[in-house]
């Protein structure tokens, strides 16, 4: 038996190596255009198998990467084994500490949703279906970044599993160093299993994109974006207070859960 198989009986997920069924589509990242010749993806069940799969592989010499969506997909990743956290996904939000606690396999979409239902948002970038740990391990640009910083600095605590397979929380306090490391740092420095971070009041956001080409190309786009970009009190990088329903096509002032 191979230290792939031996895997199996030590997960509550789903262990799949090269070759069996199910293994192309599990081992895809997000864009087709990368190949992933990974040995084996492991389809995490909770934070106690990332735990006992990065112990099994320090015992076994195998490689570890993490991968909720594969956006950050380089294909960088011949033998390893592909670790998918999307069953961690646990969305909870305080409204009144204005925190969120989310699963290290949540999409920024599911969290604005839940945010939203308060009067709230975290602070995603453009795309919905971007990860929320992946995108704020790597600092996080999002919308609201002129008014409130990168996503990273509005992380309150990690839930991670360090090299050894300890599981542990890592804030300013416990451990300052990792914590930093970690916010901004990338996904190199421990596998994180679960985040805290703040939650900002955005009663709502008028957005919206199109009608570009018909005022005239990229010399009409800034008369497009001022004329959509109203954010909570005023405006967080997408231009000039705006009057709801200012824009072409229709598409101005239509209410969207945070972006
Ligand atoms: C359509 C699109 C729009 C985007 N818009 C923005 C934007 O507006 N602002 C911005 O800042 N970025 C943006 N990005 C970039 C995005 O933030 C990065 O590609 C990010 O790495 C994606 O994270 P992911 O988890 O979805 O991707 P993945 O490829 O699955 O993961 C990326 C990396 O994150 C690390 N990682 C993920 N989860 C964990 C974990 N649990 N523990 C340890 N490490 C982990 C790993 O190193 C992994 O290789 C965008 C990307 C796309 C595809």
């Amino acid at each position: 038996m191979s230290d792939l198989d031996d895997l199996r009986g030590m997960l509550r997920g789903r262990v799949l190596v090269a070759g069996e069924e199910g293994f192309d589509g599990a081992s895809r990242a997000w864009n087709l255009a990368v190949d992933q010749p990974v040995a084996a993806v492991v389809e995490a069940a909770d934070a106690d198998d990332v735990s006992a799969l990065v112990r099994h592989a320090r015992r076994s010499g195998l490689t570890v990467a993490v991968q909720p969506t594969g956006h950050g997909a380089s294909g960088a990743v011949e033998g390893v084994v592909l670790l998918r956290t999307g069953a961690l996904d646990g969305v909870e939000v305080d409204p009144v500490r204005r925190i969120a606690r989310v699963g290290a396999g949540v999409s920024w979409g599911r969290v604005q949703e839940a945010a939203a239902a308060h009067g709230l948002t975290g602070l995603p970038g453009s795309s919905p279906v971007v990860g929320v740990t992946g995108y704020t391990l790597g600092g996080g640009l999002s919308w609201f970044g002129r008014r409130h910083g990168w996503a990273a600095d509005s992380v309150r605590a990690f839930e991670v599993v360090d090299a050894e397979g300890e599981r542990a929380r890592v804030d300013a306090v416990s451990d300052p160093d990792l914590f930093w490391a970690l916010r901004g740092g990338g996904g190199d420095f421990a596998v994180v299993t679960a985040m805290e971070f703040d939650l900002y009041p955005a009663p709502e956001l008028y957005g919206g994109a199109g009608g570009v080409g018909r005022l005239g190309g990229v010399a009409g786009a800034g008369g497009v974006f001022r004329g959509h970009g109203r954010g909570p009190g005023g405006v967080d990088g997408v231009g000039e207070p705006a009057h709801p329903g200012a824009g072409a096509d229709g598409v101005g002032g239509r209410h969207v859960p945070g972006w």
